[in-house]
Parts: C-alpha cells; structure tokens; sequence
C-alpha cells in the first residue's frame, strides 16, 4: 500500500484500509475522513487507475469531501468514501462485489456505501445481499425516496439557484432569467426541466451535442456548443458536467453575475474562489449546493436502520435547507469578505470538529 499518511491529501483521516480478495480479484480502498457526526457516508468509485497511489489519493480526497459535504447538509453521517481498483478491463463480477460487501459489513457500519463513478444501483441491490450499511437502493413505491439520487441533486440545486437569484439579482421568481447549463445529464437535465417548469430562459450544451438538442426541442430552449457556454451572456452559468473548470482562463470567460451548479470541484485551486469574488460573481459552493443527493441516500438509509420508509416528502423538507444554508455563506462572505468557499470550508471544519 502507498504511504497514505505522506500523501498531501491526507487529512488527519480516522482509518484507511486497504482490502485485497485472492479469491475473486478484489482490492479496495477503504477512507474513513471523520467520523465524528455519524457513519462515514459516501460512494464508491469503480476506476481503473494506472498507478495504486492515484486511487489512494481519491479515497483520502473524496472522503474528506464527503465530510464537509455531509456536515453542510445537516446529516448526522460523517465523511467516507471507497475505490475499487479496476484492472484495465473494467471486469466486475458478482464475486468481486460479494467480497466487497463482507468487507463493508466487517467496519460494522462505520462505513456506509451508494454509486458512484462505476457503480450502479443493481451493484447497490447485490451489495445488499451480504451488508446493511448500503444506501440508494431502489424504491418499492412512488412516494418513497430511494434509488438514482440524480434527481434529487437536481432538485436541491434548483433551489440553490433560485436562492442565488434572490441573492445577488433580488428576483423572487427565476421567470425570465437566462441561465446557460454546461452538462445535460441526469443533473444538468433535471435541473433544466424544474427551470422551464418556472418560465426560465435556457441555453443548454453538452459534448453530447444531440443530448443537449433533444432537451432544447423538448424545453423550448436553445442549444450551443460545449466550447462555448461558458461565454454566454446570461443570469446565472450552471455547470454540470465536468471539475476544474474555474481556473483563471474560465473565470475570465465568464459573463453571469451567478455560478451556481452540481459538477463536483469546481474550483481548480484554492484561489479561485476569490478570484470569483474579485469579479463580483456570486459563487454557489458545489459541495453545499449538490448536496440533494446525499441527504437522499443519507435519510433513506437512517430510515432503513430503524426498520422505517423514507419518503420523498421527507427528503423535500431536508433539500429546503440548502438554500439557507447558501444564503447563510454568502451573507458571512459579504460581511467577512471572505469567498463563499472559504466561508464554507471554515463552517464545515467547525461542524465535523476540526
Ligand atoms: P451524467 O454523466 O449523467 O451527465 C454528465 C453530462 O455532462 C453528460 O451528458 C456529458 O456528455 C456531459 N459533459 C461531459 N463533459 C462535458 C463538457 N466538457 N461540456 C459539456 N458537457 C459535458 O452525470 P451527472 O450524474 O449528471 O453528474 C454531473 C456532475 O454532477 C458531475 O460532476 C458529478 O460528479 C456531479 N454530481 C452528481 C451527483 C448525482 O447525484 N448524480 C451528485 C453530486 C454531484
């Protein structure tokens, strides 16, 4: 095993774990972050990695993500995350996820697992068999939350959007605002439908360039090239697709006064979420605005333990503190005038302790 505890990512993490099955070809990596607001909760990723130490530096980076995502969502679930070590094939087979499954059952629910990257909700269900402590299962009827959390992702970033045009524009309707989505999938395309659905004015794009033509004929909105969507005019630029993608070239493309959308690590480094502030965009920290899916999965699984049902309506009430909690970190970013991420940043450390 690399050296984790030398790794710059690692992060005064409780326990990381690696797991190897002779058997059926299984090595995982187990991360717990923090543990001090409940079990450690997060995916886990299926990847093939040329180098071990790439999928070491996931587990620990991710893992602490998920402790800061789990703590600004006010769930009482902690920060965890796990990686199995594809070979080059990307071959899963049932006894692979049968060995990962006692694995996950043997941290005695200090862990608890959902998809990620890889991992399907039919890999949750034969997970299921050998552990309790797996989550986003699928739902048995329709007013019970399970399964896909894409669309509750969606619905907590709408919120968040709508929030942030409360914020920085004084709208209280997203009526007529123009907000260009990069990324139409299961995130992106959610949150597209619940904007049309209030009358917003939409440019989509993809790299699927028909995916995004599809959702433009069905919405009534117009689509553009990827290259290009990050140099519309418009209310609010929502990027679901892709990390990374404000750094210095993409800010100074930018002309929304609002950043507001699911990708997960938006900003390439530290320093661009002052850089945002300098240009007077109002940036929606993604890990407290993409946090729907988690408290799906999160609740759905608190639920499960007591023997209940989880249901949708239950997982709406939970999505409408995003939006205030948003609120919260940009009124501290304006008052302190710090960025909303290091504002953020700073809430979770004090939540989970550190
Ligand atoms: P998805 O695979 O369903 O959709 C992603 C879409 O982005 C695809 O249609 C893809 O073609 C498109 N895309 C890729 N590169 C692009 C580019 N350069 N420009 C434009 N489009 C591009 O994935 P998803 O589940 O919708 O997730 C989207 C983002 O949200 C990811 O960053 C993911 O990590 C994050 N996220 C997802 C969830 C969830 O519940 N699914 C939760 C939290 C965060």
């Amino acid at each position: 095993m690399p050296a984790f505890w030398t790794e710059p990512d690692f992060d005064d993490h409780e326990c990381v774990e690696l797991v190897h099955d002779r058997k059926s070809g299984l090595t995982a990596i187990f991360a717990l972050h923090s543990t001090h607001l409940g079990p450690g909760a997060g995916g886990t990723r299926f990847w093939h990695y040329s180098d071990p130490a790439m999928a070491m530096r996931d587990a620990l980076r991710l893992s602490r993500g998920m402790s800061y995502k789990n703590a600004m969502a006010g769930l009482p679930m902690g920060g965890g995350k796990a990686v199995i070590l594809a070979d080059a094939t990307h071959t899963k087979t049932p006894e692979m996820l049968a060995a990962f499954g006692d694995a996950i059952e043997a941290l005695g629910g200090r862990y608890v697992t959902a998809e990620d990257v890889g991992m399907s909700e039919a890999d949750m269900v034969t997970l299921a068999a050998r552990t309790r402590h797996v989550t986003g299962l699928p739902a048995t009827d329709p007013e019970e939350a399970g399964g896909d959390p894409g669309p509750f992702t969606a619905m907590g970033i709408y919120y968040g959007i709508k929030a942030a045009v409360a914020y920085k524009l004084g709208r209280d309707s997203v009526e007529g605002v123009h907000v260009a989505i990069q990324g139409t999938g299961s995130v992106g395309g959610g949150v597209a439908r619940l904007l049309a659905r209030d009358g917003a004015r939409l440019t989509l794009a993809d790299i699927d360039a028909s995916r995004a033509a599809a959702l433009a004929a069905e919405l009534g909105a117009e689509a553009v090239p990827a290259e290009v969507v990050m140099d519309v005019a418009c209310d609010v630029f929502s990027p679901n697709a892709l990390g990374a993608i404000l750094d210095d070239a993409g800010i100074a493309r930018l002309k929304a006064p609002i950043v507001a959308g699911g990708a997960n690590n938006q900003l390439a480094r530290p320093e661009h979420g002052p850089a945002l502030v300098a240009r007077g965009i109002l940036y929606a920290p993604d890990y407290v605005i993409n946090g729907g899916g988690i408290i799906a999965v999160a609740l759905e699984y608190l639920a499960r333990q007591s023997g209940e049902r989880c249901g949708i309506d239950q997982v709406q009430a939970k999505l409408c503190e995003i939006p205030e909690r948003l609120t919260q970190i940009w009124r501290e970013s304006g008052e302190s005038g710090r960025s909303p991420d290091q504002v953020a940043d700073a809430m979770a450390q004090k939540l989970i302790g550190r």
